[in-house]
């Protein structure tokens, strides 16, 4: 019997380290995105899904964001129900007070410096209303070729419109004849997957406007993120800060 676990455990790690990144601003941290991370977990393997609030987002003024702190404390709650999940401070500025932008290009490189063990594979979870804007991203096609990328579908989203952001140059001879339904985009070193399993329509403005009216959000966000923004009070007027 012990063997057997000995041997199994010997499977993973010839197999490598599986990983997923999913970067944003979490202005809070969601049920959809737990939903997305979870389904990417279930279907790609997954050991470690690294949560990456951005301290400072190239698309979205700082100003206008909650804390990095609060944002990186809900990302932490967050993840604290699921052992899989970590809380990744790989764009948290130093003491809080850093001007650096950051661009997902470098955080991938980072992480692919750490996973660099042979079968090691990284997987950049991404809300399609965002990859539809990659083109705008810092070095979009190199970071395409950096690693596979998993696209939860948002509602509203067309499957034709994720094969026009991707080059045509890039794709692999045999993607470029993929269906244009397929669910998966081959390209020459990398894959671009379609995670069709989660429709949620949770946004996070959503849940920052219906804090702000006095609604509740409950099962909008996980139950201790919703205790976390009642009792910093956060989204409204602050009460008892
Ligand atoms: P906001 O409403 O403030 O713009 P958001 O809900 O889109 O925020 P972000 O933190 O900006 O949340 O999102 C991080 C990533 O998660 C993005 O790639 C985004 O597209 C994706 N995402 C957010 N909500 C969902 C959802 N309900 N389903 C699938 N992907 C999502």
């Amino acid at each position: 019997m012990k063997a057997k676990t000995a041997a199994a455990r010997g499977a993973k790690t010839a197999r490598g380290r599986h990983i997923a990144l999913f970067g944003g601003t979490f202005d809070p941290i969601h049920s959809g995105h737990v939903a997305v991370a979870r389904a990417a977990e279930r279907r790609f393997h997954l050991d470690r899904v690294f949560f990456i609030p951005s301290s400072r987002p190239p698309h979205k003024p700082a100003a206008e964001l909650c804390a990095y702190e609060h944002r990186f404390a809900m990302v932490a709650l967050a993840c604290s129900a699921h052992p899989s999940f970590v809380p990744s401070l790989a764009e948290a500025s130093v003491n809080g007070a850093g001007r650096r932008v950051f661009y997902s290009i470098d955080t991938v490189r980072r992480f692919r410096q750490k996973f660099n063990r042979p079968g090691d594979r990284i997987y950049f979870i991404v809300g399609a209303d965002s990859f539809l804007h990659l083109q705008t991203w810092k070095d979009y096609a190199e970071l395409l070729q950096l690693c596979d990328f998993v696209v939860a579908n948002r509602p509203g989203f067309r499957i034709g419109a994720l094969r026009k952001v991707i080059p045509p140059a890039l794709l692999a001879p045999a993607g470029a004849k993929t269906a244009r339904h397929s669910r998966v985009v081959r390209l020459r070193d990398t894959v671009v997957y379609l995670l069709e399993t989660v429709a949620s329509h949770v946004s996070a403005t959503d849940v920052r406007q219906r804090v702000e009216r006095g609604q509740s959000v409950h099962g909008l966000v996980p139950p201790r993120v919703e205790e976390y923004i009642n009792k910093q009070a956060l989204y409204r007027q602050a009460l008892y800060t």
